[in-house]
């Protein structure tokens, strides 16, 4: 039988980040995103609240929740801003996620434990200046010497750039073998070679980091190595499966923002000696922002069924963050619409939803390869195998230690 119903932990998960996003983000947001402010103790709280590593096991640092538990944190998340649900996307579903899939327990001892309690915060280095949707262009080289690799190169377009401890960075190590020459590496701020430079001028997420990373013959442990030599590739498109599921639900707290704040304004605003709620033609826009919400939170919901059972979820997962990255953008769209020349000014916040909902639309995949990865799917030129590593299935009593 399928149950569409929240569980009551996770409705008590709901309720608590909704309490923290209104009163310890709503209230400071518009000045932090004027002054392109990335509020670092926003992290330290969640960490205090258990959530910057809602879904991964006890075991291993986190709260053990269900993968669903996680989009309901990003949902709330982005109705307050899209710069915390970024975060919580590149710590958890880009990064924790992956160690918890492909880590040795050497690695997951030291670096996936202190993520998943939030004393570390990790991030993830794989877009560089000629290499975006087209993965297998990067050039960052990772060169065998003893013990060690050693990477040179740059990222850009890096969330947390400023901030993460630890980053999953992709680089060739044998460049011959094309997209099956890429490694993946966990690599710490702190080893000699290593900086960031945060970027200015975005359109949107301006409460957030985000910028450029480099590598200057920058020495990594072969024990930094995750997963084998060649499965970069791999390990990087399975981690989007995560982070993409994270951006979706996150997505749907941004309709529902929008929502949130159009109804409002809908009440309080009379033309024609009626509130504008009145209008069909405004009420056409809120029925799409309602049905883009539903429609993304059963796709994102369906997604993370999926990751509880333990299969491979690429292609729901995929559907689910174009089709609610779309419905937002369009949300915000209408949104700053309904608002009028209000809408147009940061007196409200729609217009900031309008600038944050353009990035999910490209990043973790553009809304065209999106699109096309699903006609790909429906032609059967495209089909998903299990991976020989997956998430552990929810509940995890049965998560094995590794040797
Ligand atoms: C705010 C923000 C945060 C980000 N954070 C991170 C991060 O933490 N880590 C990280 O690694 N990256 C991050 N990114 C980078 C992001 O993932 C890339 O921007 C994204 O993958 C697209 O790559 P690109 O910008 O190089 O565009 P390109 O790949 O150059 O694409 C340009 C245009 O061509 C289209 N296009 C490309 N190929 C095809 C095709 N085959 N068919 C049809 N159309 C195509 C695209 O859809 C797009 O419209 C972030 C980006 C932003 C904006």
């Amino acid at each position: 039988m399928m149950d569409f119903s929240l569980s009551e932990e996770q409705e008590m998960v709901r309720k608590v980040v909704r309490k923290f996003v209104d009163n310890e983000i709503n209230p400071y947001i518009q000045e932090w995103d004027e002054q392109g402010h990335f509020e670092t103790s926003i992290l330290k709280r969640l960490a205090d609240l258990d959530l910057m590593g809602v879904c991964i096991p006890e075991q291993y640092g986190g709260s053990g929740m269900d993968y669903n538990t996680l989009a309901i944190v990003c949902e709330e998340l982005e109705r307050g801003d899209t710069a915390f649900r970024t975060a919580v996307s590149v710590h958890t579903g880009l990064n924790s996620m992956t160690l918890l899939q492909w880590g040795d327990e050497w690695q997951k001892q030291k670096y996936l434990i202190p993520q998943a309690k939030g004393e570390k915060v990790g991030a993830f280095g794989l877009t560089e200046p000629n290499a975006g949707s087209d993965v297998a262009s990067l050039q960052t080289t990772a060169e065998r010497e003893g013990d060690s690799y050693i990477l040179n190169g740059q990222k850009t377009w890096i969330s947390l750039c400023d901030h993460a401890d630890h980053f999953l960075v992709f680089a060739y190590t044998d460049k011959s073998q094309k997209h099956k020459g890429i490694s993946a590496f966990i690599v710490e701020r702190t080893m000699p070679g290593f900086s960031s430079k945060g970027m200015k001028g975005k359109l949107g997420i301006r409460a957030g980091n985000t910028g450029e990373l480099f590598f200057d013959n920058v020495k990594v442990p072969k024990e930094n190595l995750l997963g084998e030599e060649g499965e970069g590739f791999k390990i990087a498109m399975s981690a989007l499966d995560n982070g993409r599921f994270t951006v979706a639900a996150g997505a749907c707290g941004q309709i529902l923002a929008c929502l949130e704040e159009s109804v409002k304004y809908c009440h309080e605003r009379k033309t024609f000696s009626k509130e504008i709620g009145k209008h069909q033609l405004v009420q056409q826009m809120l029925a799409k922002m309602e049905a883009g919400y539903q429609m993304s939170r059963l796709l994102v919901f369906r997604a993370g069924d999926l990751k509880n059972q333990g299969k491979r979820n690429t292609r729901e997962t995929s559907l689910a963050k174009w089709q609610a990255c779309d419905f937002a953008n369009e949300a915000a769209n209408d949104a700053v619409q309904i608002h009028g020349a209000y809408g147009y000014s940061n007196e409200y916040p729609v217009e900031r939803f309008l600038r944050n909902s353009k990035a999910p639309v490209i990043y973790e995949g553009t809304r065209e390869i999106h699109t096309v990865m699903q006609a790909e799917y429906v032609l059967g030129y495209r089909s998903d195998k299990q991976l020989s590593r997956s998430l552990p299935a929810w509940p995890y009593d049965e998560v094995k230690e590794e040797v």
